[in-house]
This record gives C-alpha cells, structure tokens and sequence, in this order.
C-alpha cells in the first residue's frame, strides 16, 4: 500500500489515500470527498513513503 496525498478540486481539502495502484499516473481521479459529501476530481499531489 502507498498513501497518496490528495487535493479535493472544489473546496481544496488535502487528505491522505492509501492505495495498491500507481496514482502518480493518473495525475487526478475521481473520489469520494468527505467535506463535500460527494464524489469530485482530485489532484494527486504527492506520493508519502
Ligand atoms: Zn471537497
């Protein structure tokens, strides 16, 4: 597992995602944000080792 740190593209909540898969290469996806209690893009920010 990786933790990735997230950015929520619409309020700009920063938050840490623990995936199996290489985020870096998406540079954004589509996830669940718990402050706007819905799905939005997010910007892939940085891995943390
Ligand atoms: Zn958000």
């Amino acid at each position: 597992m990786t933790r990735w740190l997230l950015k929520c593209n619409e309020c700009g909540t920063e938050w840490y995602l623990e995936v199996s898969f290489n985020l870096a290469e998406m540079g954004k996806i589509y996830h669940y944000c718990k402050t706007c209690r819905k799905n939005t893009f997010h910007t892939v920010l940085k891995r943390e080792d």
